[in-house]
């Protein structure tokens, strides 16, 4: 399992990968997000764990840059504030879970375990299979969806595409930023609203009863999460 650990602060970034190697975690630590990205962009890595705090780039830009790369690799990071705030800005930037600091090292080594497990689960869906998404099917071949009702659909690359990430991501809470990225990627960025009407036309495929969803619920605040 390697990991790549990006903190400026010498006594952290000596703890962090101390802690890490005696787990039997190999170790690659950048001190700055310019060098990291470089690193992770060469190189496979199973986790970041990322300060948010770094001279030059910060935390949220390096995560954001590798996401960018297309990598589902997990961001763990470490926030220097416990506040609101902080948090929100963590998991908006593409963190998959944060750590406060001052953290314990048995709290970030579970973290880390969890983060890694979860993330070897998460299945990738291949492109050239028929894919279920809650009571829909999608065919990502022919950009059709089979809605519950036996209906079928033509799907645009957007919405056929926010249904693959719906899919390879079940039960974890989608930010709109998430989906704004994966789906929209660079092109021009729509608004919030548009990806909650998005949501509402998935929802009429995948759902028994769309006004009371099961598969695509909203997460006030955050965004959405699917339960398959
Ligand atoms: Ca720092």
């Amino acid at each position: 399992m390697r990991i790549l650990l990006v903190e400026d602060d010498h006594l952290i970034g000596t703890m962090v990968r101390l802690n890490l190697e005696t787990d039997g975690y190999a170790v690659t630590w950048h001190r700055n997000g310019e060098a990291a990205i470089s690193t992770f962009a060469a190189d496979r890595f199973d986790l970041l764990v990322l300060d948010i705090g770094l001279p030059g780039k910060s935390g949220i830009e390096v995560a954001r840059a590798t996401r960018k790369l297309g990598v589902g690799t997990p961001i763990l990071m470490l926030t220097a504030r416990d506040d609101v705030d902080s948090k929100v800005a963590a998991l908006d930037g593409g963190a998959d879970d944060y750590l406060c600091k001052p953290f314990s090292m048995p709290e970030l080594l579970a973290r880390v375990r969890a983060l890694i497990r979860r993330s070897q689960g998460s299945l990738e869906v291949p492109t050239d299979q028929i894919v279920l998404v809650g009571g829909a099917a999608v065919d990502a071949q022919r950009h059709v969806v089979r809605a519950r009702n036996g209906e079928e659909a033509d799907l645009s690359d957007k919405e056929l595409s926010l249904l693959l990430l719906l899919a390879r991501n079940p039960g974890k809470v989608l930010t709109r930023a998430d989906i704004l990225e994966e789906v929209w990627g660079m092109d021009a960025s729509p608004t919030e609203r548009t990806i909650d009407n998005f949501v509402v036309k998935i929802r009429r495929w995948v759902e028994g009863e769309p006004d009371h969803p099961k598969h695509v619920i909203t997460v006030r605040g955050w965004g959405y999460r699917y339960d398959p």
